[in-house]
C-alpha cells in the first residue's frame, strides 16, 4: 500500500531516545541525519547538548554520520557539521533519492547498514523509504519552522492518525520485510 512508503520503520521519542545499541544489533552503522528540528532548531547555529552527546556516543560506537539537509544555507550546515565532526550534504532535495545516495557515497555506506533519522514524514521518511533505508521518525524539536513545513505538518498529522488507526504507531521497530509479508 502507498501509505507504507510514508510509515517510518520506527518511532523515537527524541533523538536521544534512539537506542544506538539496538541499531547496531540490526547491523546499522551509518546514519543519515536531518538538520532542522532534528539536530538543531530551525535557522539556529547552536547545537543542543543532548544532540552533541548523542552524536558523540554514536561516533564512540564507530558509527559514521552524515547530515543531509534541504537547507540552502551551506555556511550554517557546515558550521554545525564541522563542530559535530560529521559529513554533510547541502540542498539534498529530499524526498528525492539523490541526496541519500550522495550521503551514502560520502560515508562509504551500503543500503542495508544505513538508517535515516528525521522529523518530517514527507521528506526524511518518505525519501528514506523510497531509497530502501531503515527510517526513524523523531518529533520536531521546536514548533518554530518554515511556513512550507507548517503546511506539510497538516498532511503528516493525517498520516500519523492513519498509522495509529492501523496499529503501526508502536515505538517498537517493525519486523523485517520478509516477516511482514508472511503475516499479511
Ligand atoms: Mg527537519
Amino acid at each position: 500500500m502507498i501509505t507504507r512508503l510514508f510509515c517510518p520503520s520506527a518511532f523515537a521519542s527524541s533523538l536521544s531516545g534512539i537506542d544506538l545499541d539496538d541499531l547496531r544489533a540490526r547491523g546499522i552503522d551509518f546514519l543519515i541525519l536531518d538538520l532542522d528540528n532534528t539536530l538543531a532548531e530551525w535557522q539556529r547555529y547552536e547545537i543542543p547538548d543532548a544532540t552533541a552527546a548523542w552524536v558523540k556516543s554514536a561516533q564512540d560506537r564507530g558509527m559514521k554520520l552524515c547530515i543531509a539537509s534541504n537547507t540552502r544555507n551551506s555556511r550554517r550546515l557546515e558550521s554545525i557539521a564541522g563542530r559535530l565532526g560529521v559529513y554533510s550534504i547541502c540542498r539534498a532535495l529530499k524526498p528525492r533519492m539523490r541526496g541519500f545516495a550522495l550521503a551514502m557515497e560520502l560515508m562509504g555506506a551500503v543500503r542495508a547498514r544505513t538508517a535515516v533519522i528525521g522529523d518530517q514524514i514527507l521528506t526524511d521518511i518518505f525519501g528514506g523509504n523510497r531509497a530502501g533505508l531503515y527510517t526513524i521518525l523523531v518529533p520536531p524539536m521546536h514548533p518554530r519552522e518554515f511556513i512550507g513545513t507548517k503546511l506539510s505538518r497538516i498532511v503528516e498529522r493525517l498520516l500519523l492518525f492513519w498509522f495509529r488507526r492501523k496499529g503501526l504507531m508502536g515505538t517498537k521497530p517493525k519486523p523485517p520485510q520478509s516477516e511482514r509479508k508472511e503475516r499479511a
